[in-house]
C-alpha cells in the first residue's frame, strides 16, 4: 500500500528525519511547515494521512486539527497528533479536537510505521465501502449511509487475556470504567468464548506465562468469528521481535509496557470505534446488496439475480462441457386462488411454494422467482432428463398436499405446470434456454396443466 501521508511540523529537522523514514517504507511524502500551509495543501489535494506536530507557533496542531474535522471535504482524513511524552492532557486535548491516533516524542519507527499503515489501511477499506454504497445508491437500491454519528455509542464489550493477576487487575481496573470487561488466564477459553461473546476488542498479553498469545493471535484470525475482531497487544520492550510477529498476523494495535493506563483506554477506544463504523457500513452494503437481488415476498432470488447467475452457471458449463438444464414453473390458475380466497391467501400459496421449492432442489441449484407466480429452477450438471425426473418430484410435491391460506388457514389443492429445457451444444445461449422452456411450460398449459413437458431444440 502506497499511501500519501502528510507531515506538519515546524523544526526541520524532524521533517527530514521522519520523511526519511516513512519514504523508506513505500509512503509517498508530503511536507508543511506550519498549520496554514498544511490546510491550503489540503484543499488542494487529499492526503491519506496526516502527521500533525502538536507545538508550533502559530496555529497549533490542535486548532489545524480542528479546522480538519469541522471541513466536509477534511474531516475523513486520519490525523496522528505528535505529542510530548507523557502528556496525558495533551491526549485529552487531541482526542477532543477529533484526532485519530496519536505518537509521542521521540518517534519510535515501528510506532509510526504501524500507526500509519492502520490508518491507511481503515481509510482504504470505508473509503472502498462508501463507494460502493453510493454507486448502490444510484441504481436506488443503497441505503443513506449517515455519518459517523449513527453508530451506537455503547459501552464496548472487551475481553482481556492475561494471567498475571496483578497485570490483569491494573488493566480490568482501566477499561473498566467506560467498558464492560471479561477477563480470562487461558487462551482456550478465550477461543471457545468467541462464538458467544459478541466482543469488540481483545487485549492480548503476549508475555504469557503459561500459554503463547502470539498463538493466540493467530488462531483468532483464522477464525470466521475473529477476521475483523480488533485484536490490542500488550508487549514487553525487549520483546521486539514478537510484537513484529503480532503486527504481521494482522493485530491492529500494540502497548508498551509499562502500561500507560490512559494510553490504554485512548487506544481501546479508539478501536472501538473504528469496528463499529466499518461493521456498520458492512452491513449497511450487505442490506443492500441482499435487498437488490432478493424477491421481497419469497425470499428467493429475484429476476436481476437470475439474469446475472444464468449467464455465469451458462459460462462455466459451455467451458467444462458440461450439462445444465432449467425448470420454468407456473402456477395453474392463480388468477382463480386469487379471486376465490383473496390477494392475501394468494400470496401465502407463493410463499408456501417457495418453501417447497428451496426444500426440494439441491444447494447447488438455484431457485428464483422470475415474477408474479412463475419461478424458475437452474440446475448445473443435470441433463435434461434428469431435470425431466426433479420436475416431475416438484410437480407432485406441490400438487400432493394443499396448502394452508388465509387468516382462517384454509387447505386448498395448487397444482403447477412446469417447461424443461436444457442446454445444447452448437450456438446455445441463456436467453435461448429459458424461451425453450418457456415453449415447453406453454404445451404443459395446453395439454391440460398439473404436467410437465420438455423440449428439446
Ligand atoms: P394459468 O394456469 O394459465 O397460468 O392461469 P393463471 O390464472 O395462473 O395465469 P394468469 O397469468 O392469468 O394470472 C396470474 C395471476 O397472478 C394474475 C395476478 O393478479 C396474480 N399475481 C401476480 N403476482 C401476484 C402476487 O404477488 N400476489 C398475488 N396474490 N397474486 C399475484
Ligand atoms: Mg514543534
Ligand atoms: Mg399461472
Amino acid at each position: 500500500m502506497t499511501a500519501r501521508v502528510l507531515i506538519v511540523d515546524d523544526n526541520s529537522a524532524n521533517r527530514r528525519l521522519l520523511e526519511a523514514r516513512l519514504t523508506a517504507e513505500y509512503f509517498t511524502v508530503q511536507t508543511a511547515s506550519n498549520g496554514a500551509d498544511a490546510l491550503a495543501m489540503c484543499s488542494v489535494d487529499l492526503p491519506d494521512v496526516i502527521l500533525l506536530d502538536v507545538m508550533m507557533p502559530g496555529m497549533d496542531g490542535f486548532e489545524v486539527c480542528r479546522q480538519l474535522k469541522s471541513n466536509a471535504r477534511t474531516q475523513h482524513v486520519p490525523v496522528v497528533m505528535v505529542t510530548a511524552l507523557d502528556q496525558s492532557s495533551d491526549l485529552l486535548e487531541g482526542l477532543e479536537a477529533g484526532a485519530d491516533d496519536f505518537l509521542t516524542k521521540p518517534v519510535d519507527n515501528l510506532a509510526l510505521i504501524t500507526r500509519i499503515k492502520n490508518l491507511a489501511r481503515f481509510k482504504v477499506l470505508t473509503d472502498e465501502m462508501l463507494l460502493r454504497a453510493a454507486s448502490d445508491g444510484e441504481f436506488g437500491l443503497g441505503l443513506p449511509i449517515e455519518g459517523k454519528s449513527a453508530v451506537i455509542e455503547s459501552q464496548g464489550r472487551v475481553l482481556v487475556v492475561e494471567d498475571r493477576e496483578a497485570a490483569a487487575s491494573r488493566i480490568v481496573e482501566a477499561l473498566r470504567t467506560e467498558n464492560q470487561i471479561f477477563h480470562t488466564t487461558d487462551p482456550a477459553q478465550a477461543v471457545l468464548s468467541l462464538p458467544s461473546g459478541e466482543y469488540d476488542l481483545i487485549v492480548i498479553s503476549l508475555s504469557l506465562r503459561n500459554a503463547d498469545g502470539l498463538r493466540l493471535c493467530s488462531e483468532i484470525r483464522s477464525l470466521d468469528d475473529g477476521r475483523h475482531l480488533p485484536l490490542l497487544a500488550l508487549a514487553e520492550a525487549e520483546e521486539q521481535g514478537r510484537l513484529h510477529r503480532a503486527l504481521d498476523m494482522g493485530v491492529n494495535d500494540y502497548i508498551v509496557r509499562p502500561v500507560n493506563t490512559s494510553e490504554l483506554l485512548v487506544r481501546v477506544r479508539t478501536q472501538i470505534k473504528r469496528k463499529r463504523y466499518t461493521d456498520y457500513l458492512r452491513s449497511r452494503l450487505e442490506q443492500s446488496v441482499e435487498l437488490a437481488v432478493l424477491d421481497p415476498l419469497t425470499t428467493l432470488h429475484n429476476r436481476r439475480y437470475f439474469t446475472r447467475h444464468m449467464k455465469a452457471l451458462f459460462d462455466r458449463s459451455v467451458d467444462c462441457g458440461r450439462a445444465l438444464s432449467i425448470l420454468l414453473i407456473d402456477v395453474d390458475r392463480f388468477k382463480l386462488i386469487n379471486d376465490t380466497h383473496g390477494h392475501d391467501a394468494g400470496d401465502d400459496a407463493l410463499r408456501a411454494l417457495a418453501s417447497r421449492l428451496r426444500d426440494n432442489v439441491r444447494a447447488s441449484d438455484l431457485a428464483c422467482r422470475l415474477g408474479g407466480e412463475e419461478f424458475v429452477v437452474v440446475m448445473p450438471d443435470t441433463s435434461l432428463e434428469n431435470a425431466y425426473r426433479v420436475a416431475e418430484r416438484l410437480r407432485h410435491c406441490i400438487a400432493a398436499m394443499p396448502f394452508v391460506v388465509g387468516l382462517q388457514r384454509n387447505p386448498i389443492n395448487v397444482t403447477s405446470s412446469i417447461g424443461v429445457a436444457a442446454l445444447e451444444y452448437g450456438d446455445d445461449r441463456p436467453e435461448l434456454i429459458l424461451r425453450r422452456a418457456d415453449q415447453a411450460l406453454y404445451s404443459a398449459k395446453r395439454d391440460g396443466r398439473n404436467r410437465v413437458a420438455a423440449n428439446a431444440a
